[in-house]
């Protein structure tokens, strides 16, 4: 019976994290990674979705994947309504883990993350990241039209909606220069569209859905520099009035962020703004003029 059961088990397990992808696919990037369900407290409260920017604030979270191997030890920052803060760091210093937490897909071992004063353990599940947008890495397009691939934002978006969002997203004359605008059909089986394009459709998917806190996972390929620009630009228009956490993986890209938290194997070692931490002479002036040599001789920006 239990040889029978398993499979069976597994298959179940299959098809519940299909079901949630489909449900919301910027959920999916952190899907496969997601050891066991968290249930919603009984008489968890609803967050609305849509609204003033939140409050983010991390309180002495400490956190590990297992009980034996602890990655956070003790993070502690806050983000204002509306402020942008972005996390560098070596790889696997725990940048995307703090995103994870944010989005409640594992709980912390102690301390809270709290968003405008309330612990997430306390929300809906459902409501938390109704309120959260996240440009992903890389973003996976459904084989149909550019403009089902935006509006999927906000189902219900009227066409000058989508085409706001686009043009927004720096992505609008792109698409009016294909030979069936918006209703070229992209994804494995249609159009297939470069890194920075599928990106700039992201941007244009969260612009629509209009979240109250954005998470911005920077691509860690190399753009070229137009492409990147055109995306900077769209990323800051996306980030406007919003609070956004930036995982940066190019130093450039977040000289104008409030706050920068340097994160070395799970301790913040650095705070503060560019300036100030190219004044402390720290190891981000050390990450940064070793960025800025890279890119003197063209080799590639991405921190290692
Ligand atoms: P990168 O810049 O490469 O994306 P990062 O700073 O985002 O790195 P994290 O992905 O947060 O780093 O990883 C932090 C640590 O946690 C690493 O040591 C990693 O091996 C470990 N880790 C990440 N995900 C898991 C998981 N699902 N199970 C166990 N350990 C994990």
């Amino acid at each position: 019976l239990i040889q029978l059961y398993q499979p069976l088990n597994f298959l179940g397990f299959v098809y519940r994290e299909f079901k949630q992808a489909l449900v919301d696919m910027e959920q999916m990037f952190a899907l496969l990674r997601r050891p066991q369900e968290i249930e919603d407290r009984p008489g968890a409260r609803v967050l609305a979705a849509q609204g003033a920017p939140l409050a983010l604030e991390f309180a002495d979270v400490h956190f590990g994947y297992d009980a034996a191997r602890e990655i956070l030890h003790g993070v502690s920052f806050r983000v204002a309504p509306g402020r942008k803060v972005a996390l560098v760091g070596p790889t696997g210093s725990g940048k995307s883990t703090i995103s994870r937490l944010l989005f409640r897909f594992y709980d912390v071992t102690s301390g809270a993350v709290r968003v405008d004063g309330s612990d997430v353990r306390e929300l809906t599940q459902a409501s938390l990241r109704a309120a959260i947008g996240v440009v992903p890495q890389d973003t996976v397009l459904f084989n149909d039209s550019i403009r089902y691939n935006i509006g999927y934002g906000r189902p219900g978006a009227s066409d000058a909606e989508i085409e706001q969002a686009a043009r927004l997203a720096q992505i609008h004359d792109f698409v009016v220069r294909l030979p069936e605008g918006y209703a070229t059909r992209v994804g494995e089986r249609g159009l297939k569209l470069s890194g920075g394009e599928k990106q700039r459709v992201a941007i244009a998917r969260t612009i629509l859905k209009n979240p109250r806190l954005l998470i911005l996972d920077e691509a860690t390929s190399a753009l070229d520099s137009a492409t990147e620009q055109e995306i900077g630009i769209a990323l800051r228009l996306a980030a406007r009035d919003r609070t956004t956490l930036v995982i940066a993986h190019r130093l450039s890209t977040v000289t104008d962020a409030d706050e920068i938290l340097v994160l070395r194997e799970g301790v913040i070692v650095e705070r503060g703004t560019h300036a100030m931490l190219l004044a402390h002479g720290g190891v981000y002036a050390e990450m940064w003029a070793a960025q800025s040599e890279a890119a003197a001789h063209g080799a590639d920006l991405h921190m290692a």
